[in-house]
Parts: C-alpha cells; sequence; structure tokens
C-alpha cells in the first residue's frame, strides 16, 4: 500500500500514514498537501485531489518524548484499525493474547483488537489452547502513530463512496 510522509504544521516528519488515511486527513481539513503525486489522483463523487505524497498538519501536535506508548483499549483498538486479529470483522472487543488468568498482561504484545464472538469463544485461553490463529502479530506502536491515529484518520473516517486511486494517462 502506499504511504504518505506526514509533516508536523512546523514541518518536522513526523510518521507516514497509508495514503488513503492521508487523504481522509485532508478532507477533514486536518492536513494540506504538501507534495502530491504527479500523475495518481484520488476520485470519488465530490473528490478529486491529487494522491498525497507529503502532508502537513494544520495545528502542531506536540509529541510526547518517551520510548513507547501508553497501553489502552482504545490504543489497541485503533492500532488494529478495529479489525479482528481472528478473523479481520470488525472488532469491538480487546482479547488478551495470553488470559489475564494466565498472567497475561495489559500490554501492546499481549493484547489485539477481536469480534466479540471470537473473544467469546477463545475465551479463557491461549489462542493456542483454543485452535486459533492470529492473522498478524501484535506490535508496539510508536507515539507518532499513536497520536496520528488518534487524529480521526482510523476508525470512523469514512472515505467518500467510491473514492479510489486513479492514474493519469502520461503527459
Ligand atoms: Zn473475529
Amino acid at each position: 500500500m502506499r504511504q504518505t510522509l506526514v509533516l508536523n504544521a512546523s514541518f518536522e516528519p513526523l510518521s507516514t500514514v497509508t495514503s488513503r488515511r492521508a487523504v481522509v486527513l485532508v478532507l477533514q481539513d486536518k492536513a494540506v498537501v504538501e507534495q502530491a503525486h504527479p500523475r495518481l489522483r484520488v476520485r470519488a463523487s465530490a473528490v478529486d485531489l491529487p494522491l498525497p505524497r507529503v502532508i502537513r498538519l494544520c495545528r502542531y501536535v506536540r509529541v510526547p518524548f518517551r520510548r513507547q506508548a501508553p497501553w489502552s483499549r482504545r490504543g489497541v483498538l485503533v492500532r488494529d484499525r478495529h479489525r479482528c486479529a481472528y478473523c479481520g470483522r470488525r472488532a469491538t472487543t480487546v482479547d488478551h493474547v495470553v488470559p489475564r488468568s494466565h498472567g497475561g498482561g495489559d500490554t501492546w504484545l499481549n493484547t489485539v483488537a477481536s469480534c466479540a464472538e471470537d473473544n467469546h469463544r477463545k475465551a479463557d485461553r491461549t489462542p493456542e489452547q483454543a485452535g486459533m490463529r492470529l492473522l498478524r502479530a501484535p506490535f508496539i506502536p510508536s507515539p507518532a502513530d499513536v497520536l496520528l491515529l488518534g487524529l480521526g484518520a482510523a476508525e470512523g473516517a469514512e472515505l467518500p463512496p467510491g473514492l479510489r486511486e486513479r492514474e493519469l494517462p502520461a503527459a
């Protein structure tokens, strides 16, 4: 998937997001396009803009100087884009990979987004015990990642219907 560089309002590079998220941030007036792809545009009913390569946030955000973003349930859902780690469908709950009753903690590496059904099915077992497989490994997001996700470029940031990239014919 195409990546877009995100600059802070002060022009310092913060992180990268997928181009789709970059478009959402621009459409929500949270960022402006600093540099666009010369030949790719994104189009939908009421939208037609060049695919952003670099965007800059309209408001300066302070990135806390810390090695790790603080864990939170909401953060786990946002990190996993509200997709169930077991089936890929919409997730509304957070599952402890190693259950708390087995000593598993509230940490980034031990928690994943999960649909209510899979969370219930897995119950008080490890994925191995439950015969369930993680579609992807949990990871520790950087503070900048969490910050950008928190800006609304993740869950609920619906793209206009029919939005898609289109390559312009070579000039
Ligand atoms: Zn599921």
